[in-house]
Order: structure tokens, then C-alpha cells, then sequence
């Protein structure tokens, strides 16, 4: 599989193109966001690594033309910005998964490996899990077809466990999609809105269970009991 590195730090950039040959993937590398452009528009990647601070621009000026073309190419970030608010606008920008420098190589290769795991495009894909589907572009979902009301909170909480089912999804990158929408995100918030979820899925008849993996996270997956 092919990916594109976009990474100005010349040193960082071969010994993540050794890294990424070392596990089997194949690693074109650019150094600014005009060669990153160019790259992307020439050939199909499998997912693109990028930097945010390049020498000519912002990698999420990148990221956002990319999403414009709809082009769902899964793309991991990789910054010394990790704060909230770079995480949030990363996210906002379309980055499906987001790592601050410094990083564990170990844990880039296993975001970018769960990355392509994912089936399909990201944009306007029916996802499902059980009786349960989720419109990505639509942002509706559905039990047995019938479409749920839920708030636009629960919204960005199913949809991010939906994109990931089967995963645990950090309660961190819960979060980030919250903030999305508004700062003031309580620190037991993320638990308030799986708790509604849950409630209004069982009462529609969804075959599904979202567990909550303690200290980690959340993860949905189909409920055969059911
Ligand atoms: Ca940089």
C-alpha cells in the first residue's frame, strides 16, 4: 500500500519512510505543502501522514482542499500542536486521526493500519452495525430503516463510535468531536450522552451494545442477544 508523507523535517521524514518500508508499506515523501498538492493530485494514496507546519503554508489548508474535492483519502496528522484546539480544528478539517509529536512509531503504524482497516469512502457511506446504519453525509440514523431523532451531540457521538465499530474509540477523541461543537463539554458529558444513546437505541429495538471499556474508552458492536 502506498502512502504520502508530508513532513519538512528532513531527518523525521526518511526515518519515517524506513519505519513505514519496514512494515510493508510503500512511502512517497514531500516536504511542502505545494509538492503535497501536487502529490495527492497525481496519485491515489492509501492514506496520507501530514505535518501541519510546512515551509510554504498549513498542511490543513491541505486537508481542506482535499475534503472539498471529496476526496475521502484517510489522512492522520502529525503535529507538535497538540492542543485541544489544533486537535478540533484538525478534526473540523477533515484529519480522520490526530498524533502529537513526539510519538511512539509503534502507535503511528497501528492508527494508520486501523485507518485502512476502515471500509470504504468516509463521505455519504451507509454504515452499519447490527439493525443500526448511520448516513454519513445525511448524518442520520436509522433501526430496521426507521430513521432516529437524536440530538446533534448524541449525533457526533454515535457517528464517531459508527465509523470505528468493533474499535474501542479513545473517550478523548469522544471528546474532541464534542468540543467541536461547543467548549463547554463536562467532564462526565461523554458519559451522559453514551447513556442516552444506549437508552433510545434499546427502546427503538437496536440490536447493538455500546461497552464501555474502563479507562479507555467506548466501543459499539452488533448485540446478537438481541
Ligand atoms: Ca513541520
Amino acid at each position: 500500500m502506498r502512502l504520502l508523507v508530508v513532513e519538512d523535517n528532513n531527518d523525521l521524514a526518511q526515518l519515517l519512510v524506513k519505519g513505514l518500508e519496514a512494515v510493508g508499506f510503500a512511502a512517497d515523501v514531500v516536504a511542502t505543502a505545494g509538492e503535497a498538492r501536487a502529490a495527492v493530485a497525481t496519485t491515489r494514496y492509501a492514506a496520507v501522514v501530514l505535518d501541519l507546519g510546512l515551509p510554504d503554508g498549513d498542511g490543513l489548508a491541505v486537508l481542506r482542499e482535499v475534503r472539498e474535492r471529496k476526496d475521502a483519502t484517510p489522512v492522520l496528522v502529525l503535529t507538535a500542536r497538540g492542543g485541544v484546539h489544533d486537535r478540533v480544528a484538525g478534526l473540523r478539517s477533515g484529519a480522520d486521526d490526530y498524533l502529537a509529536k513526539p510519538f511512539a512509531f509503534e502507535e503511528l503504524v497501528a492508527r494508520l493500519q486501523a485507518l485502512l482497516r476502515r471500509p470504504g469512502d468516509l463521505l455519504g457511506q451507509l454504515l452499519r452495525v447490527g439493525n443500526v446504519a448511520f448516513d454519513t453525509e445525511a448524518r442520520q440514523a436509522f433501526v430496521d430503516d426507521q430513521p432516529q431523532f437524536f440530538s446533534a451531540r448524541e449525533v457526533a457521538v454515535l457517528e464517531i463510535l459508527m465509523r470505528r465499530s468493533g474499535r474501542v474509540v479513545s473517550k478523548k477523541l469522544v471528546e474532541d468531536h464534542l468540543f467541536g461543537l461547543s467548549a463547554d463539554v463536562g467532564s462526565n458529558a461523554v458519559e451522559v450522552y453514551i447513556h442516552r444513546l444506549r437508552k433510545q437505541l434499546a427502546d427503538a429495538g437496536g440490536k447493538v451494545q455500546i461497552h464501555t471499556i474502563r479507562g479507555v474508552g467506548y466501543l459499539i458492536a452488533e448485540d446478537r442477544e438481541r
